[in-house]
């Protein structure tokens, strides 16, 4: 049976096409190749709950292009924080974990767009199939833990303002547009603070000519000023990507060039040599 994602409309026969995920396409041809009669394309509106805690994880999920999925942690008085943000590097759904497992935390959709989703079943398959694929899904496995050791450092030590120019720019690396499509409850729920608090912080960051402020988002003008308040977590998780799976965290500038040639892919073009 032809996939949903063979029916997308991305151009082209799927099996010449590099899929619009970054950690897909950093897989070898072949591992690819078995995987791709199993992936689906889905569109996902923001803050679709792709897993509460305790649902049993039956598919993995493959953000696409700007899609933004965030796993958050929910606490005993109703609050949620984020832990980890999601875009093209990575996935959603225990893709090293054996078997199906209850989730941990509840992922939930930031920013809408394309997932490519996949049953656990066909992935555990697969992985005894191949080393290869095993160990590519393993490094990112330490890159997300990387993520979250970070995101538990940020929370304890770093201020609301650093932290918010963090959300903000991991955002803007993985969408590549200027303007962030992260209200300011989102913002808010993420970070585990009251909506007034991230007016303020935005306030004051909108006095200093960084960002404007506009409906369903924030506008950023000043991403060299942005930079300079972020604490420099965001580095830290990219140089460990870097080092684990090169090539693989998206950056503003990738992301600039796929919104430009969207629609307009060279197949294959994107697949590691
Ligand atoms: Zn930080």
């Amino acid at each position: 049976m032809a996939s949903k994602y063979e029916r997308s409309r991305l151009p082209g026969e799927l099996s010449e096409q590099a899929p619009p995920n970054n950690l897909l396409r950093a897989l070898h041809e072949d591992d690819l190749a078995r995987l791709r009669p199993f992936l689906e394309l889905q569109r996902v509106d923001a803050g679709k709950v792709m897993y509460e805690p305790g649902d049993q994880v039956r598919h993995v999920f493959f953000p696409c292009g700007p899609t933004l999925i965030s796993f958050m942690v929910l606490l005993d008085d109703g609050r949620g924080v984020e832990t980890a943000l999601v875009g093209r590097e990575g996935a959603v759904g225990g893709i090293v974990s054996q078997g199906r497992l209850p989730a941990y935390s509840r992922a939930i959709v930031q920013f809408p767009g394309d997932v490519l989703r996949l049953e656990s079943a066909e992935l555990e398959r697969i992985k005894m199939q191949s080393p290869g694929l095993r160990n590519l899904f393993a490094r990112y496995a330490d890159c997300l833990m990387a993520q979250v050791f970070q995101s538990v450092a940020c929370n304890a030590t770093h201020s609301l303002e650093q932290r918010t120019a963090k959300w903000l720019l991991a955002a803007l690396d993985r969408t590549g547009d200027h303007d962030v499509p992260l209200t300011q409850e989102q913002l808010a729920a993420m970070l585990g603070v009251g909506r007034s608090y991230i007016s303020r912080v935005i306030r004051q960051i909108k006095e200093r000519g960084i960002l404007e402020t506009r409906r369903g988002g924030v506008r950023v003008t000043a991403i060299g000023g942005l930079s300079r308040l972020a604490c420099s977590c965001n580095e830290a998780v990219r140089k460990h990507f870097d080092e684990v799976l090169q090539g693989v965290y998206p950056d503003e500038e990738e992301s600039a060039a796929m919104k430009a040639n969207a629609g307009d892919q060279q197949p294959g073009s994107r697949m590691p040599g």
